[in-house]
């Protein structure tokens, strides 16, 4: 049973806790409230996936060490998610739903957390929060990034805090961030792989410019300003093809700084791999639809895997079991917002983004 905790000041203690901790203080999620001078909330969540303690870790050290003894700049409303497989540094545990597929709009509304999630979601409505900021970490090396659900303008600009790439994601259904988005500007970070300082050095830094802000600006951003992509393929190795890293012999040999070509936007002609043997076609691309694209993004004709075109990959791994189990990477194409911002006469989303079947998501 899945019960809302909701507080108005942090219980004794619990900024001495890392995340592992937290459920010696906090019995599931917890909603906490905390005033500051500007008493329009920002809405931050941390912790929906156990393991990604980032979040938790700006958090406390924002209000350890700015906070503790002086107001905040503005209401600070956080939302302490999955304790439980926190303790055990997981993602979620083997009894509990994916957290953040269980928000309001997502396939699980009647699941306990997501009546919980409903409760919190009108909760916060009725609070007018300036922002919501949902704090996440992936793995591989991505650098950090932030995720939008709307192309407006004050989303476009929340997220450029952070980073001037922007991704924009319609599925997978019940995240945090498209359920707020639906009433304030909400944003998913990405924040590199847990447990690395700079990750949570970004966030701090993230986080009190978003106290400070007064509104995030609805006038349109100039183009420079964010750089915004989506999904357009997801590609895989074909599992009769053994494959290495580095100068070996095997039938696909990739460069071993392959997942340091992620969110660069590749011109045409850059290598992924040698071919040694094997098929002649050695990956396959398959677009939102399922349609077969490999050959619109690569060729295969001169020994090597080579980009077609301009693209740009994300989640490109050096781990063999990865590669099989789920996939090569992603690739992303940019979009120029300018041509899809709500409320101008232009279509706001192409209709390839707003399907909802999409094989290609981001690990929010
Ligand atoms: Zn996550």
């Amino acid at each position: 049973m899945v019960k809302l905790t909701e507080l108005d000041h942090l219980p004794d203690g619990l900024l001495e806790r890392p995340a592992s901790a937290l459920h010696r203080s906090l019995n599931g999620p917890t909603l906490i409230h905390l005033e500051g001078r500007n008493k329009q909330p920002l809405f931050v969540t941390v912790l929906q996936h156990g393991n990604e303690d980032t979040g938790w870790e700006a958090i406390r050290r924002l209000l350890k060490s700015h906070y503790e003894f002086d107001q905040l700049p503005r209401s600070l409303s956080i939302l302490i998610a999955n304790t439980r497989a926190a303790k055990h540094r997981l993602r979620r545990l083997d009894d509990q739903l994916d957290y953040n597929r269980c928000w309001p709009g997502g396939q699980h509304e009647d699941s306990e957390p997501g009546k919980l999630f409903q409760q919190i979601t009108d909760r916060i409505r009725s609070m007018s929060p300036v922002a919501s900021i949902d704090i996440h970490n992936n793995t591989g090396l991505n650098p950090h990034y932030a995720a939008i659900n709307r192309v407006r303008p004050e989303f476009l600009r929340l997220a450029s805090i952070f980073s001037s790439k922007v991704v924009l994601f319609t599925t997978p259904l019940g995240t945090q961030s498209m359920a707020f988005s639906k009433f304030c500007p909400s944003t998913t970070l990405e924040c590199g792989q847990a447990g690395e300082i700079h990750g949570t050095d970004h966030s701090i830094g993230f986080l009190e410019t978003c106290m400070h802000t007064n509104d995030l600006a609805t006038t349109p951003l100039d183009a420079d300003e964010v750089h915004l992509f989506h999904m357009v393929a997801t590609v895989r190795v074909r599992d009769d093809v053994l494959i290495g890293f580095g100068n070996v012999p095997t039938e696909v040999a990739f460069r071993k700084d392959l997942d340091s070509l992620n969110f660069h936007e590749l011109p045409a002609g850059i290598s992924f791999a040698d071919i040694n043997g094997g098929p002649p076609v050695p990956l396959c691309a398959t677009d939102i639809d399922g349609n077969d694209v490999t050959n619109h993004y690569f060729r295969f004709d001169r020994g090597r895997i080579e980009t077609r075109r301009e693209i740009m990959p994300s989640m490109l791994t050096l781990d063999r079991r990865i590669i099989h189990q789920d996939c090569l990477c992603y690739l992303m194409e940019r979009i120029h917002f300018e041509d899809h911002v709500e409320g101008t006469d232009h279509d706001p989303l192409p209709e390839a983004m707003r399907r909802s079947d999409r094989p290609g998501e981001p690990s929010v």
